[in-house]
């Protein structure tokens, strides 16, 4: 066996830099947990509870039938490119070609593709915080550097124009944000979103990256994308995908919508790297697409009814502090009071990690710290869980910061 050290010294300073991603960190120990006979509740995973559509499934049985088993285009099928080009028209009414779809392993292959083909080493990108834990490690793969906001709950952790334009620095290349927001649920409106568009006009020389795979989970508004401002729809990159409105995680399907010129780059990159996602995925988009909303809307029927449950009994739990998110399927709340607090054995709660592992090992609720998403001061639960899971890991949350003194 190699020690840790001579471990190290093998792999790329690339690897050794990069952290691992919290919430497969988190949802692999409650597994490992769970595989002991404990009796588990997951709340760290960021996935629907929902079974993929009859339809969608349907349509994969028939890609697989008629031989959809080759290569597909890097790109994508251009069916399925020209279903998310209808998408993008009727339900966002923006204008794009196929030619600017590039369909890929899922938004999270699409959002490491816009930063490799983006960013040179030294290369500033603006992340606002909280974001996805991903987000700052894939720049750091990039050998870019990001550049922090923060924001907290008491303005719902929205940045104003005037903190945009206090982090723009010459070597200020890509703004990077989700809205709705993981973690937080947080979604800018229109209004909010002209004010930061705005600003883009002032720099032209500034890319943003605008994650939109929660689109359909947003309990407040119909959804907006920044991509609708013509003076800035030229910079600005959509992500988006079928993991959550679909309940595909498993698929590894998801795009960007961009100039012509990022994606021909986009795609040249997909094409020394993974080549064109799954041929049966991509079949079974173009049927989600095409069919419509409405399994999307009985979850997000089932999402509003859960954020209120989870919102009454996080309320009630003393030293917690919390808002109500606006979309996808997240809390966010602050938890910062138990910082300093000791467990049945001494152990000092030091910050958010020690939290959400002492949640895990004494409340069995799996749980992701808040320091991997840039704010240690809170945890995050995702309630994409049934309503009788929710209320039981909320009682045990309770019951075990409760011990805590
Ligand atoms: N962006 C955000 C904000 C996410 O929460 C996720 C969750 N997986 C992704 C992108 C990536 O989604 P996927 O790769 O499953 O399409
Ligand atoms: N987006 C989900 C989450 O935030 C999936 C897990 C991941 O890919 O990080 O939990």
């Amino acid at each position: 066996m190699l020690s840790h050290k001579n471990i190290m010294s093998i792999l790329s300073d690339r690897i050794n830099n990069l952290s691992e991603s919290a919430t497969l960190k988190m949802t692999k120990l409650g597994r490992e947990l769970a595989a002991k006979d404990v009796n588990v509740i997951s709340l760290s995973v960021g996935e629907p509870d929902f079974n993929t559509p009859e339809h969608v499934k349907e349509a994969a049985k028939k890609a697989l039938d008629e031989n959809y088993t080759r290569y597909s285009p890097v790109p994508g099928y251009p069916d399925l490119r020209q279903a998310i080009v209808n998408k993008l028209k009727t339900e966002n009414n923006l204008d794009y070609d196929i030619s600017q779809i590039v369909v890929s392993t899922g938004a999270k292959q699409s959002l490491s593709n816009v930063i490799l083909t983006l960013i040179n080493p030294g290369d500033e990108v603006i992340i606002p915080t909280p974001y996805w834990v991903s987000y700052s490690e894939m720049v750091t793969l990039a050998e870019g550097k990001s550049v922090f906001i923060n924001t907290s709950i008491e303005s719902d952790f929205k940045i104003t124009p005037a903190q945009l334009e206090a982090a723009i620095t010459p070597k200020s290349k890509l703004f990077m944000f989700s809205s709705p927001n993981n973690p937080t649920g947080t979604v800018y409106s229109k209004d909010e979103l002209a004010a930061l568009a705005k600003v883009f006009e002032k720099h032209p020389n500034i890319y943003i990256l605008s994650d939109e795979i929660y689109e359909h989970i947003n309990f407040v508004d119909k959804h907006e994308s920044i991509a609708q401002f013509p003076s800035i729809k030229d910079r600005v990159i959509i992500v988006n995908g079928f993991s959550k409105a679909f309940a595909m995680t498993g698929w590894r399907l998801g795009y960007i919508a961009a100039n012509k010129e990022i994606a021909a780059a986009n795609d040249k990159l997909q094409g020394q790297t993974t080549s064109g996602t799954c041929s049966i995925a991509q079949r079974a988009g173009i049927v989600a697409y095409e069919q419509g909303l409405d399994t999307v809307n009985e979850m997000k029927k089932a999402f509003a009814r859960r954020r209120q449950l989870v919102y009454d009994l996080l309320k009630d739990i003393p030293g917690v502090k919390t808002n109500l998110p606006e979309g996808a399927f997240y809390f966010f709340p602050e938890i910062s009071s138990f910082f300093g607090k000791k467990d049945a054995d001494g152990n000092v709660i030091k910050n958010s990690a020690d939290l959400a592992l002492y949640l895990l090992n004494v409340g069995h609720v799996a749980t992701v710290g808040g320091d991997s998403f840039g704010n240690d001061n809170y945890i995050r639960l995702s309630y994409a869980a049934s309503d009788e899971s929710l209320v039981e890991a909320l009682r045990r949350i309770k019951e075990a910061l409760g011990k805590l003194s």
